[in-house]
């Protein structure tokens, strides 16, 4: 399990399978985040060039559980997963990572996502590796961005700076953020990457890169701040094609290939409304590009903002012993 010059895991830190849930549009369809299986992702993975692997689904780890069952012995897999907590008296929600946790962590934490600071303190108390994931995904302004920031670098001590989904510009200023903030103190904050991807194509081309030998010391590596990321960013025509790579599943799905969980009514449903929807396929392509546009316009904004105020990104600058810790950040971090 040794990494390409001996010294070296890469991994990709953010990606998806069978187990993430239901999509979140045109719910009656009942179609699927993500239908990609574990042992498919895993193979993928190591594919690319991955030296350990994970499955982050959304607020579950059977995808993981599936793959250690089949493989008990795997000592390159490790159990993680994306959860999704709400900001208490906001209305903004964020993206956690926890990594190499247990099936008692997954359970214990579940109830706590009503509440970020809830759900951090426990993860703190139980040592888990945790990550911020795309940092200015639902972050629209809710609070002042100083506020957000300051609470997002308290409450977090490793920042997706490289999501294979999210748009370059967005990436460099997560990077550009942990850069600055990490030069003035003496514990780094750890940068971390990975692809988010839901469908296999984009597995691994997004990863993380940390020192050691075996999965123990990657993970111990990601802890110390000692982790780079690299790889693809975002982009209109890769947010297009992995909305038209699960559409595709979906619809073979309910041509009857894979896991069958629906019934045939609801499977007759499905067809239909693809049928009749058949002239607006183009739409995936739409949404994607509505997406990127508001994410490269508010992105580009709060850099902006922050330039102003910080001269964030730029080398020698002095002064940001205390920056983004402006006085009366939203709420106060657990204990
Ligand atoms: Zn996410
Ligand atoms: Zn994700």
């Amino acid at each position: 399990m040794t990494g390409d010059n001996g010294r070296m895991i890469r991994a990709d830190l953010h990606l998806h399978s069978y187990h993430s849930g239901h999509a979140g549009h045109l719910t009656f369809l009942r179609a699927r985040d993500c239908y990609s299986e574990p042992d498919a992702v895993y193979a993928a993975a190591k594919a690319r060039g991955m030296d350990v692997v994970t499955i982050t689904d959304h607020d579950s780890i059977d995808g993981c559980l599936e793959f250690l069952e089949r493989h008990p012995d795997a000592d390159d897999f490790f159990i993680s997963e994306e959860i999704e907590c709400r900001v208490l008296g906001v209305d903004l929600k964020v993206h956690i990572k926890a990594y190499d946790i247990s099936e008692r962590i997954h359970r214990d934490i579940q109830p706590l996502r009503r509440n970020v600071f809830e759900a951090v303190a426990y993860l703190r108390s139980e040592g888990v590796f945790y990550a911020l994931n795309h940092p200015f995904f639902f972050f629209k302004g809710q609070l002042p961005l100083d506020d957000y920031l300051g609470l997002a670098l308290r409450l977090f001590p490793a920042f997706e700076v490289r999501n294979g989904t999210m748009l370059a510009a967005h990436n460099e200023l997560s990077e550009a953020i942990v850069g600055q903030w990490s030069a003035s103190r003496p514990s780094p904050l750890t940068a971390i990457g990975g692809s988010d991807s839901h469908t296999l194509r984009g597995i691994g081309t997004t990863y993380t890169e940390a020192s050691g030998s075996t999965r123990a010391e990657f993970l111990q590596s990601l802890r110390a701040g000692r982790a780079r990321a690299g790889g693809r960013h975002g982009s209109t025509w890769r947010e297009a094609r992995e909305i038209y790579g699960v559409v595709g599943r979906y619809w073979t799905t309910l041509l009857g290939a894979g896991r069958q969980e629906l019934s045939w009514p609801r499977r007759t449903l499905g067809l239909g409304f693809s049928a009749l929807s058949m002239p607006f396929e183009f739409s995936p392509l739409v949404v994607a590009a509505l997406h990127k546009r508001d994410e490269a316009r508010r992105v580009t904004g709060y850099r902006r903002e922050l330039e102003v105020r910080y001269p964030i990104g730029r080398s020698g600058s002095a002064g940001s012993a205390g920056f983004f810790l402006a006085p009366g950040a939203a709420t106060e971090p657990p204990q």
